[in-house]
């Protein structure tokens, strides 16, 4: 954590900036490693402060440790940001625009007369585009969560079971087997509905045709991301040309995708496939996104990047898919890591078409 620190510290001189407040929970538990809600962290250039209160007070103590002053402000009283201000020199805060309200930055205002308020832009966003060891470990600890439940669920996936149980089982599993809790609401469509990239499951027997679940779980704050399609019944023609289409296009991007590769062109190489083989227009979403404490975030892998290329430590999903209006859909995502001079694939679980017997 004090590296996270420092690098902020780094950030804040540049932006020439005295202080810099953080108000956005995801990057205070980025910067400090607690996780605490209706807190905030204050950094400045000797100092730096998180300020809770008292229902955290301790476990934060507990956690936090090297270059934070943890403190309970006085809240009542309103001028605690205003005097941790004056004491530590700070005539210009940068504070976090994308994520204070405007009622929130009026208040601010308010509460720091005299002191020049800076926009912070996506100064922490930028940093947590780039995983450390900590965090690469805890990401790939939810994917080995997600890919066990998954591998239990297999054998328990038959006619007659409902795409809302099915993915009642899989969430359980999944916090069965350690994860806090599961990275967004768990995709489980069948027939007609995989045709929707973001379907809800239904609750009603699963229907003949492509299955798809799309799911994660989440591991000290970490999520994981990977979609798995399987056939329920007997795989046609045409299924297994949408299917094997969209595994080349997967395969072939993974192929491609390394350290200084262009995050659209990682893009591009999958669609051109997938247009290749007549499916022009079917595949109607990005290629893949970043993954951490968040489970979409920066970097896009999509054709508006620009010269946008991929570095070492970002995390990044890549799931190509064919929707058929109407019929059904198919998707398959893995996430990779980006190493020095490559990529390594943080997804360990089989991709062959399975056919469920009904
Ligand atoms: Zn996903
Ligand atoms: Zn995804």
């Amino acid at each position: 954590m004090q590296k996270r620190l420092e690098k902020a510290k780094k950030k804040l001189s540049e932006l020439g900036a005295d202080a810099l407040y953080v108000t956005s929970e995801i990057n205070a538990r980025y910067l400090t490693g607690f996780d605490f809600s209706d807190g905030s962290v204050l950094i400045t250039k000797n100092e730096s402060y998180v300020l809770t209160d008292f229902r955290y007070i301790e476990a934060a103590k507990k956690s936090i440790t090297g270059g934070y002053n943890v403190i309970v402000p006085d809240r009542a009283k309103g001028d605690y940001l205003e005097n941790l201000c004056r004491e530590n020199d700070v005539k210009s805060l940068a504070f976090e625009d994308n994520v204070l309200s405007y009622a929130g930055y009026q208040s601010l205002k308010k509460r720091l007369p005299g002191i020049e308020l800076v926009c912070a832009g996506s100064l922490i966003e930028d940093l947590r585009l780039y995983k450390d060891a900590e965090e690469v470990e805890n990401i790939i600890a939810a994917q080995r969560i997600a890919e066990q439940a998954f591998a239990e669920l297999l054998p328990e996936i038959r006619a007659g079971r409902t795409e809302t149980e099915l993915a009642a089982e899989l969430e359980y599993r999944m916090k069965r087997l350690g994860a806090e809790d599961i990275s967004f609401k768990t995709i489980c469509v069948s027939g007609t509905a995989s045709a929707l990239p973001h379907g809800v499951p239904r609750n009603i027997p699963i229907e003949r045709g492509f299955l798809t679940f799309d799911f994660g779980a989440v591991v000290n704050g970490y999520h994981s991301d990977m979609t798995r399609t399987v056939v329920v019944g007997r795989a046609d023609d045409e299924m297994r040309r949408i299917y094997n289409t969209v595994l080349k296009a997967q395969l072939a991007a993974e192929a491609v995708i390394a350290e200084g590769y262009k995050n659209a062109d990682a893009d591009k190489v999958a669609r051109d496939i997938i247009d290749e083989a007549g499916y022009k227009g079917c595949f109607g979403h990005s290629l893949g996104h970043g993954v951490g404490l968040m489970i979409h975030e920066a970097p896009g892998l999509h054709a508006r990047a620009g010269d946008a290329v991929l570095e070492v430590g970002q995390i990044v999903t890549v799931e190509p898919g064919i929707y058929i209006e109407g019929k059904y859909g198919c998707r398959i995502e893995d996430m990779m890591e980006i190493i020095p001079g490559g990529a390594r694939n943080l997804t360990n679980c089989p991709k062959e078409l399975i056919e469920i017997p009904v």
